[in-house]
């Protein structure tokens, strides 16, 4: 494997750098205090639509859409998206500046292979374009859901309509006010083999029927404005032409959307880790206890060394999967994918932890980023499947190959 960035993704790292740099490490501040402040919850800061716009401008734009989706790719590889996507996890609100956000690039994924020309000039030109926003509504609070076989919701023929009745919740990004479209995925056939149960539909946020219960909050952050809600779908109609390839092609759909959405997730995990590395390598000279500065002690210093050697092999591990993924499809993948799903919410729940305590009370507080980082961090062990059921996936196929 070649980790030499190509020319044209050198180009663009230095670019976005620059970009963040000059436009986002000035108003960080106030962007952080705006969304956590209550009186805002589901309002979007004001500055966004001139930063998009700007990002835009500067060529910034759906860079993690891959190669292999043609025209509607800016031409960059997995690989090469890889150290952008780690830029824009330094700053947990800044993917949606480039339009490279959860949960709409999983999303957008999902339009651009499985979608219908109608649906693609609907739903994802807007999405491309960022007029709008999207939600995927899979999770449910009555089943276990890292089991995606277990969805109750149903989704029943009638007529020309599909009626849906089900509740929903962690459906990431619905509270934002421009939210407007859903993937809802549910079962059209109970009595099939498990799974070709399920099946996938588009539904307007806007469809009657469809009600927000409630924000959820994660370790008491809302993550306005994208938020997490709970959804009732409650005799929610939608046209025929809304399903997604055809009925009973959920469990495949969901399968193919979750690799890349996996590995971005991994990639802006590196960031944050790495941003917190040099949280705490800064600090070190900062502080004095005990009559020398930290950097001086032996045991601060193993925590910076673990975390550098730490971060360094997970990249090189996510980098390992997106050069696979790209030469040889996301379902070759799926081992190594499985690998860095696990290995990297746990990495970097141990530097951003390392940094709380060499930042003290600091740490903690919301005058750094790592508190954030950690509540973000860890919902990642659970979110997109958790820990244990990559392993478990993962043990079985690793058996499987040495018993051959
Ligand atoms: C911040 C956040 C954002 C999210 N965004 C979305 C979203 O946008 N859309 C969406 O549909 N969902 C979303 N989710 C939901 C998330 O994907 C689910 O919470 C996850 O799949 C687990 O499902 P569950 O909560 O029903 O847990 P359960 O299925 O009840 O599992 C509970 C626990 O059981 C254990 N377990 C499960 N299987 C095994 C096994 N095989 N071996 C051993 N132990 C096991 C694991 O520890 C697991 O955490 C989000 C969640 C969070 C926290």
């Amino acid at each position: 494997m070649n980790f030499e960035y190509s020319k044209k993704s050198k180009e663009l790292q230095d670019k976005l750098n620059h970009f963040v740099a000059e436009h986002l490490v000035p108003i960080e501040k106030e962007v952080e205090a705006f969304h956590h402040d209550p009186a805002n919850a589901w309002t979007k800061w004001p500055g966004l639509e001139g930063l998009k716009q700007k990002a835009k401008d500067a060529g910034l734009w759906n860079l993690f859409l891959p190669k292999t989706y043609g025209e509607l790719s800016p031409g960059l590889t997995n690989m090469e998206y890889a150290p952008l996507a780690e830029i824009m996890g330094r700053m947990l609100w800044s993917s949606e500046v480039f339009n490279c956000s959860a949960p709409d690039t999983g999303n957008m994924e999902v339009l651009s292979k499985y979608g219908t020309p109608e649906q693609q000039e609907k739903w994802l030109k807007p999405l491309l374009n960022g007029d709008i926003r999207s939600a995927f509504l899979m999770t449910e609070p009555e089943v276990a859901s890292s089991d995606a076989t277990n969805i109750e919701t149903s989704i029943v023929a009638d007529g020309d309509e599909y009626v849906i009745n089900g509740r929903k919740w962690w459906s990431s990004g619905a509270m934002d006010p421009n939210c407007k479209i859903a993937i809802v995925m549910g079962k059209t056939d109970f009595e099939a083999p498990r799974h070709i149960q399920q099946s996938m539909v588009l539904v307007p946020m806007n469809a009657p029927g469809l009600k927000v219960i409630r924000p959820l909050t994660v370790f008491g952050y809302n993550d306005s404005p994208e938020g997490h809600a709970e959804i009732l779908l409650d005799n929610v109609r939608v046209p025929k032409e809304n399903l997604l390839v055809g009925e009973g092609q959920g469990f495949a759909i969901a399968q193919g959307r979750l690799g890349p959405g996996r590995i971005h997730h991994c990639m802006r995990l590196i960031g944050m880790a790495q941003r917190s590395l040099e949280i705490m390598a800064q600090r070190t000279t900062q502080r004095k206890p005990f009559g020398r500065t930290l950097d001086t002690y032996s045991s601060i210093r193993q925590d910076i060394a673990k975390s550098a050697c730490e971060i360094e092999q997970t990249r090189l591990l996510v980098l390992s999967a997106a050069d696979k993924m790209d030469k040889l499809g996301n379902k070759e993948a799926k081992d190594l994918i499985a690998m860095i799903k696990i290995v990297t919410p746990s990495m970097t729940l141990k530097v951003v932890d390392r940094a709380i305590q060499i930042l003290g009370g600091l740490g903690v507080s919301s005058d750094v980023p790592l508190a954030h980082y950690f509540a973000a961090a860890r919902t990642l062990r659970l979110a997109d499947g958790p820990d244990e059921v990559h392993m478990s996936q993962l043990g079985k196929n690793v058996i499987k190959k040495y018993i051959k």
